[in-house]
This record gives structure tokens, sequence and C-alpha cells, in this order.
């Protein structure tokens, strides 16, 4: 199936679909993404992606220069238009071509807006069903207060230098630590660990991004009457949880069973973790703006 994207305004043939080399994206990771699913004809999620996306962008200074509810049109037409109703979708506003090759962001007067979409090559099923095996990351998630890891930028080294450790331990993920040593998150999806049946996750100030399905998940457990706790945590915790899992929007919630060659518990996806994953399911396809009527 050939592919179509949104591009500036066009829906272009994925062939025809090409930025300039002197987009700011590419040259300094200027600008801000969501990563977004569809499942069963609908946009899971769509408001609050879009919502993170502006917030990034406000972060960064960034003016998008069109509102909200244009840009929602652009993810439901872009799956149209590719006839998706499973799928996974990169939006992506960057600040644009400079009008010289400065630093200043003053000099780029007009942001590149993309919207790519295609259906999703799925995680194997043995993954959730027995578990991965994680490590923790030499490299520390990036300072707070030098690019806050709540901005979803298109500057992922500090992501893809962890992952990097994790293939060099043949391992599916790494577990990224704070600069003083608490778990903050996998290099794309959150955290949680589960001990004495509370469900254990850390706050966003400690410099994590604040994940959609993080959010979900924790409103999920609360309906199922579980105790929901924003706190910092460490490595030890971590080695001696009853559960721990990742949530993002590509993996949904992974079961962790191994961290650092220690053992969670029996080395089994845990019942909470399993509870939480069987309501994730069902809930996926009763949320968000339909893609076809
Ligand atoms: N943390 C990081 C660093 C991420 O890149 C992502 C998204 N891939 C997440 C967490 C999970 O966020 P969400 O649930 O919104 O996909």
């Amino acid at each position: 199936m050939s592919l179509v994207a949104y591009l500036d305004g066009q829906f272009l043939k994925k062939e025809e679909a090409r930025i300039s080399v002197f987009d700011r994206g590419v040259l300094y990771g200027d600008g801000v993404f969501e990563g977004i699913r569809a499942y069963n004809n609908r946009v899971f999620k769509l408001e609050q992606h879009i919502d993170r996306l502006y917030e990034s962008a406000k972060a960064i200074l960034l003016k998008i220069p069109i509102d909200k509810k244009e840009m929602a049109q652009i993810v439901l037409e872009t799956l149209r238009r590719n006839n998706l109703r499973e799928a996974y979708i990169r939006l992506v506003v960057t600040r644009g071509e400079g009008t010289d090759l400065s630093l200043d962001p003053r000099k780029c007067p007009k942001p590149t807006i993309f919207c790519i979409a295609a259906p999703l090559a799925l995680f194997p099923s043995s993954l959730y069903e027995d578990g991965i095996e994680a490590v923790t990351a030499s490299t520390r998630r990036n300072l707070n207060e030098a690019t806050s890891p709540r901005i979803k930028s298109l500057n992922y080294l500090n992501n893809v230098l962890a992952k990097i450790e994790a293939n060099l331990c043949n391992v599916p993920e790494a577990i990224m630590l704070s600069q003083d040593g608490y778990v903050t998150e996998a290099t794309g999806e959150n955290i949680f660990i589960v001990k004495k049946n509370r469900l254990i996750t850390p706050p966003a100030h400690i410099g994590i991004l604040e994940g959609i399905t993080r959010n979900t998940v924790m409103d999920l457990a609360r309906e199922e009457n579980i105790v929901v706790q924003e706190s910092l945590f460490t490595q030890f915790d971590l080695y001696n949880a009853d559960e721990c899992f990742l949530t993002g929007t590509a993996a949904e919630i992974m079961p962790v069973v191994k961290v650092d060659g220690r053992i969670i518990n029996d080395g089994k996806p845990g019942p909470t973790t399993k509870i939480l994953m069987k309501k994730f399911k069902q809930y996926v396809l009763t949320d968000g703006p339909f893609i076809f009527e």
C-alpha cells in the first residue's frame, strides 16, 4: 500500500513528502512531536496528545500557526487518506527553515508541520506473556534544568544513548535514572512498580515525559480501587518490587520481569499488571474521535 503524508497544508505520496535539509528539526532537533495510536477506527486520547504537543511547543517558544482543532483534523484526515483504522501516527512540528544558518530562533518565520501514519508493527505477543528484561543505563535522564524531559522534543539522543546500552546488553529496554539516582523512566516508556498492593510511578517533576498511557493506567487502576502513588523510588525498590511494568503508546503495558539480573518476584507478569493489561486492551477501543463515520 502506498502511504500518503501530510506536509504543510498538502497531502503527498510518501516518496514526495520531503522537508528541507535546512529545516531546524534536522539541523538541531528543534521541534516537537507526538506518537499517537488509532484503535478500532478511533484515535486514542487524541485531545490529550494535541494538548501535550502544544505544551511542548510552548515550552520551547515555538508558536504553532494553526489551532488545535485544525491539528486534530490533520491527524484524522491523514488516517482517512491512508484508509487506516488501526495505526501508529507521528505528528511533528519543527521550527522550520531559518533565513540563515545561525542558531537564533527568531530567524525562523514558518514552522514545518507534518503527519505520517502507518500500520503498526506490533511487539511479539511472547513479550507480553512472559515479560521483558531490562537494565539500568549509565546514561542519566536529561536534567530538568537543561532540556526538560517533559518536552517531547525531536532531540532524543539522551534516550537513544540509553537504548544503545540496552542493545549492548541484549535486552529490549533500558531504565534511566535521574541525576541523583532515582528511577525516572525507560527510553520510550514510563515505569511503574507494584509494592504491597500499591501502584507506584515517579512524579512528573522528577524529569520524565508525562505519558498519556501512564495517566490512563493510573485512572484505570483507581477504578479497580488500587492505591496509586506518584513517588520517587530507587533501583533497590525496583529490584524488590512485587511487580514492574512499562507503559507507552507503542508498547501499551509491558511487564518487566528482570532488571540488572535481579528477578522481579517470581519472574512472571504479576496479577495487578495482568488486570491492568486486560482493562487497557478493552478501554482503548472506546476512546477518541472516530476516523470514518
Ligand atoms: N517516556 C518517553 C521518553 C517517551 O518517549 C514516551 C513516548 N514514546 C513515553 C514515556 C510514554 O508516553 P505515552 O504514553 O504518551 O506514549
